[in-house]
């Protein structure tokens, strides 16, 4: 064969490919499944398809199916370097390890519809995206020979739903830095209970931003990043968005209408999903974003200025962020997909603190944004209870009083993102009545704990972690 048909041939393939760019622009494009392995692309920036798919026609078909099968259609369609039969069994075996057989159930409250993330093996909604992704990496790292060792930084749920994902799989590991005394004593229980080796907690004594702060650098350590075969699993990671988006867009086709979604905010990644989903199709209407005190974004949606504040401690630990790791990819796509000018925001925030975009966001975008303050969520508890006999757990309720200020946007999906037995205190108090209990967790006290307590600062993050990570 002559040349020419070849790069013809190569013309196709990459029509064809999905190809995943970075908001920085100065990164080559990668396939699927170098994207998901990358994480966090080398050029500091996040990683992005070249350009997004419509679904609208395949709506219609889409209706009748189940939250998994879903879900393999929205990672078929990106996930375009792994066979098909493949994907199946990737996220059929990860949803089938939920303790609910439809999965993401939507419970009707009249006003309100609430989507039940909380099904999976940690009792949070990051097991949707963390038990696939932990599967995705198995078969990454088994069909190419190489080790891969996940480093993630958390604020409560993503670390334990990341080991949960990884624990005991071949030819992987995974290290977590949380900030030590931070997270509920659940949240670090379920974490530090888990024996299987290649399990590693790490307590850092700082905040969940101090821990953000030194994953980023390990990250940029290229040299130390590659000799160790490290890659992320915290919500950065492009598998964990696609995942979120499948629920979006079965939560959307349970309705003939245009549905609203309330998402309990921290480190934009699950309304990211929200907005992608919407931006590729799926009727919604609006999206509704919902933080708690630290209410950067709020402020942001309402003002278009980006400023950080102090991070504050709430009832809702896991939202106790301010510096956003997905935000830069909505700002990306706001900026007009245009890397300078995402460049330019991204250094005059880390540089000042502040940032602003001309003009805010436009109401087309969809994103109501509103912060809840903590007499808001507990009496958003407790009126829930009180009128229906249904309990949230705190970051949810965050959404359920978001949604409570926007009436006119009907039907509206409440996304709840932890089972309320994960912060039995707060929740207790605010229903007067010991409702907050799961079996599992109950199980939990007294076990052996596995972690280790280390200063925030990168090197001696690092030599904990060279020794236990083995090369790749
Ligand atoms: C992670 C988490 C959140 C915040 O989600 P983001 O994707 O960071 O916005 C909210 N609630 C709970 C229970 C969580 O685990």
């Amino acid at each position: 064969m002559g040349a020419a048909p070849g790069r013809l041939l190569d013309a196709l393939l990459q029509f064809l490919n999905m190809r995943y760019i970075s908001t920085r622009g100065a990164t080559p494009p990668l396939s699927f499944q170098d994207a998901v392995l990358t994480g966090l692309a080398p050029d500091g920036g996040l990683l992005l398809p070249e350009a997004l798919p419509s679904f609208a026609d395949r709506l219609n078909d889409w209706r009748a199916l189940p939250f998994p099968e879903l879900a393999v259609e929205v990672f078929a369609r990106f996930a375009d370097d792994i066979p098909r039969a493949r994907i199946e069994e990737i996220v059929r075996s990860a949803y089938a390890t939920f303790r609910h057989p439809e999965v993401v159930p939507l419970v009707d409250l009249g006003r309100l519809q609430v989507m039940e993330l909380f099904h999976g093996p940690t009792l949070a909604f990051k097991d949707v995206a963390l038990q696939v992704l932990g599967r995705l990496f198995e078969h990454i790292v088994t069909a190419r020979g190489t080790r891969l060792n996940v480093l993630c930084a958390t604020s409560g749920d993503t670390g334990s739903a990341a080991i949960a994902g990884i624990r005991g799989r071949a030819g992987m590991g995974v290290f977590v830095l949380y900030p030590e005394g931070r997270t509920s004593a659940l949240q670090e229980l379920q974490m530090t209970t888990v024996p299987d080796e290649n399990v590693h907690c790490i307590a850092i004594d700082g905040t969940f931003d101090d821990c953000q702060r030194i994953v980023k650098a390990i990250f940029n350590d290229l040299d130390f990043k590659a000799k160790h075969g490290l890659g992320a699993a915290n919500s950065v990671n492009w598998a964990r968005v696609l995942a979120q988006t499948a629920y979006y867009l079965h939560g959307a086709l349970r309705f003939d209408e245009p549905v609203s979604f309330s998402v309990p905010t921290g480190n934009f990644g699950n309304i990211l999903a929200g907005y992608l989903a919407r931006a590729m199709g799926a009727p919604i209407d609006r999206l509704v974003l919902g933080t708690n005190d630290n209410d950067i974004l709020a402020r942001f949606f309402q003002t278009g200025v980006y400023s950080v504040g102090e991070t504050r401690r709430t009832i809702s630990p896991s939202m106790d962020i301010q510096v956003a790791s997905n935000f830069e990819r909505f700002v990306y796509y706001r900026l007009g997909c245009d890397p300078a000018a995402l460049q330019a925001f991204m250094t005059t925030f880390a540089a000042e603190g502040v940032a602003r975009i001309d003009g805010g966001v436009p109401e087309d975008e969809g994103i109501l944004a509103t912060a809840v303050d903590e007499p808001a969520t507990m009496a958003a508890m407790s009126e829930l209870y009180a009128r229906s006999g249904y309990v949230v757990d705190p970051h949810t309720a965050v959404g359920v009083a978001a949604a409570s200020r926007f009436p006119e946007y009907q039907p509206m999906i409440c996304l709840a993102a932890a089972h309320p037995a994960k912060f039995p205190e707060s929740v207790d108090r605010a229903v007067g009545e010991a409702v907050a209990r799961h079996a599992l967790l109950d199980g939990l006290a007294g076990k052996p704990q596995r972690k280790t307590l280390l200063p925030p600062d990168l090197e001696t993050v690092q030599a904990f972690i060279a020794p236990r990570a083995g090369e790749a």
